[in-house]
């Protein structure tokens, strides 16, 4: 077996340094619950494991310009922990705590779950319909994209060589705004999404004024349904808008078939959760 070496700095500087001079072989560590695992497995075998966990950045929510920067490596546990976060984004903290178990939650990280780049990941979604937006620095210095940007497909990113993911940012909130997230599994617990779906949403006297739908494990990147989203823009959210969202969900599904679920349970699953995680929203969002 080849040697491991493990590094943990204190600064992004040098752990970007660190990841760009190991030509390909570095892999950052947050939680480790999927890196171990992939390692334990034989999947991966990096040279080089850069702990992130000793950076400040990386492990601390900020409050900025009235929205959130989650640090990278900050736990699903912190997060559903936060004295404001969860009631500015409950569907974004719900998704990141249906990680896993209460041991996963005291480790995993949504810059985990988004790096590791699973279509079904479940803050994915939640954070697409969110707005949200990936901080990354590299070698060139730091950039940003929206998170529907961020996946080249099943397993791969739109990072370039050297670059990590150091937060993600979340936008001040308009009055009468919720999201939600709903995902359904085989089991009621510790399960792969067969479909996730995200919806945020903004009401003003009665009248849905913006909405973003982010759907995952039904392409092979998570997805950012515009289509729906309009559909929702200018109703009530009505039967027939929630129709014509869950048509639009539909439509956008080019899922694989699998154990879990087959092309067409997916995509009629797709609209179902639209429909639902949209009247939470809603409910939310009226307080
Ligand atoms: C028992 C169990 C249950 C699980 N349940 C779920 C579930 O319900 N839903 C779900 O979506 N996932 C689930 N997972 C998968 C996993 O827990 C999540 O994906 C988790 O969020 C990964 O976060 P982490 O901090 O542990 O990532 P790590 O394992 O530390 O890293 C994951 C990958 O991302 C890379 N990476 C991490 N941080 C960065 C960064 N800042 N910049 C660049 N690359 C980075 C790593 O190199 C690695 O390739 C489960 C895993 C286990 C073991």
């Amino acid at each position: 077996m080849q040697d491991i070496q493990y590094a943990a700095p204190k600064t992004i500087d040098e752990a970007v340094a660190l990841v760009a001079g190991a030509n390909g072989s570095g892999r950052i560590l947050a939680g480790g619950t999927d890196l171990l695992v992939q390692m334990r497995s034989g999947m991966l075998s990096p040279g080089l494991i850069v702990d992130v966990k000793k950076i400040g950045e990386l492990t601390r929510i900020s409050e900025e310009g009235g929205g959130f920067v989650i640090g990278a490596a900050v736990s699903g546990a912190q997060i559903g922990e936060h004295a404001r976060l969860p009631k500015a984004w409950p569907g974004v903290v719900e998704a990141i705590n249906l990680i896993g178990s209460k041991q996963i939650q005291g480790r995993a990280s949504a810059g985990g779950n988004l790096c590791n780049a699973s279509p079904a990941a479940d803050s994915v979604p939640a954070l697409i319909a969110a707005g949200a937006i990936v901080v990354v620095q590299g070698p060139k210095g730091r950039r940003e994209m929206p998170v529907e940007k961020f996946h080249a497909g099943p397993g791969r990113s739109n990072l370039t060589p050297g670059e990590i993911v150091v937060g993600l940012k979340l936008p001040p909130r308009a009055a009468g705004s919720a999201d939600a997230y709903l995902r359904l599994i085989p089991r009621t617990e510790m399960d792969i999404a067969v479909v996730g779906c995200g919806v945020s949403l903004t009401l003003q006297n009665g009248k849905c004024t913006a909405a973003r739908v982010g759907l995952g494990a039904v392409a092979p990147t998570p997805l950012l349904v515009e289509e729906a989203g309009k559909a929702l823009v200018g109703t009530t959210l009505d039967e027939a808008a929630l129709g014509k969202a869950a048509a639009a969900c539909r439509a956008a599904c080019k899922p694989i078939d699998d154990k879990r679920g087959t092309i067409a349970y997916r995509t009629k699953i797709a609209g179902v959760l639209l429909q639902r995680a949209a009247k939470i929203a809603a409910d939310r969002a009226k307080g």
